[in-house]
């Protein structure tokens, strides 16, 4: 998320996530669409077209609402005998007639984590895998209209707010789990197998998925191309970098990443960049700009991060 894409406070204190660290005025992002990542991947074409689906890998579909500031990306990954939707969108337009277009098989929904711009569509779901988390249960509320109320503002959209969305009501709906997962984790979807990764550090809930087999790797918001968001209260730098860790170690065996914003196909090496970025941050060997409320922004090899004196300090201060 960029900071022009943030209604003051409020946002700040949601603090999502992700999009372009280069915008100028509010609605830059809309003329870098369609993202060339994301352009040179096959279409399909769905209804309705607020979702930009592509076919990200063989068997997975890249769901892009790019005409909202957040761009985010839900995937939807295929097996022989079931399905599994990583995280439901921004929630402005259902996304569950979009998944009955892709498969007829039962779909799992589980979230990259739970910030709202990942479970906007959860409720539309009956099967909903989650990590067993405090925030994780949290989140299940939903958020009333006044926390949301920026995201669906005349800023947040491309054109305009998308047929039946009712701007002035808009929330996000509560949501149950009806399956409990941790790390290792595997999901059989027949003929293709998905494993959880912890990966705290944005949120204590963020996972990563990996396809061991097809070299996949869905990171979440821990990594996308844009200014990565590490900001908010529930972010924790040491976990973050301790997580990045843990993925970047993994290159070697990935031909692809996947993540939650912006561009669906992402070159693996972008982790290593970012765990070198995220270790100079916090050593303090790269200086950050300061933005207001004691933001602070930086650059480090083409990774871009944003973060807080706060989120600084509470990072220091944690035994080693
Ligand atoms: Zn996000």
């Amino acid at each position: 998320m960029n900071s022009r894409r943030i209604s003051a406070s409020l946002a700040i204190a949601l603090a999502a996530c992700s999009a372009t660290a280069n915008a100028q005025s509010p609605k830059a992002w809309c003329g870098l669409l369609p993202r060339p990542a994301n352009a040179a991947l096959p279409a399909v074409t769905v209804k309705p077209d607020w979702f930009k689906v592509y076919r990200a890998a063989e068997g997975v579909y890249a769901i892009v609402e790019p005409e909202q500031w957040q761009e985010a990306i839900s995937y939807l990954i295929v097996g022989t005998r079931s399905a599994l939707l990583f995280d439901t969108g921004i929630g402005v337009v259902p996304i569950r007639p979009v998944i009955a277009q892709l498969t007829k098989l039962p779909v799992t929904v589980l979230n990259s984590h739970t910030h709202y711009d990942h479970m906007g569509g959860n409720w539309e779901f009956t099967r909903i895998a989650a990590m067993h988390r405090p925030f994780t249960r949290t989140s299940m509320a939903g958020l009333p209209h006044a926390k949301v109320a920026g995201e669906v503002s005349a800023d947040a959209f491309c054109s305009r707010a998308p047929a039946g969305l009712d701007t002035a009501r808009h929330h996000v709906r509560a949501w149950r789990a009806t399956e409990t997962i941790a790390d290792g984790h595997r999901f059989d979807l027949g003929g293709r197998t998905l494993e959880v990764l912890s990966v705290p550090g944005h949120t204590p809930d963020a996972i990563a998925l990996i396809d061991r087999a097809h070299g996949l790797l869905w990171t979440g918001d821990s990594y996308y191309d844009g200014t990565i968001w590490l900001f908010a209260e529930e972010t924790d730098l040491v976990s973050y970098e301790r997580s990045i860790g843990r993925l970047a170690a993994l290159v070697p065996s990935l031909r692809q990443l996947l993540p939650a914003h912006n561009t669906a196909s992402v070159a693996p090496d972008k982790l290593t960049r970012t765990l070198g970025a995220i270790r100079a941050v916090r050593s303090g060997t790269v200086a950050g700009k300061a933005g207001e409320g004691g933001e602070l922004s930086f650059e480090v090899n083409g990774i871009a991060i944003r973060t807080s004196q706060k989120a600084l300090a509470r990072a220091a201060a944690t035994k080693p």
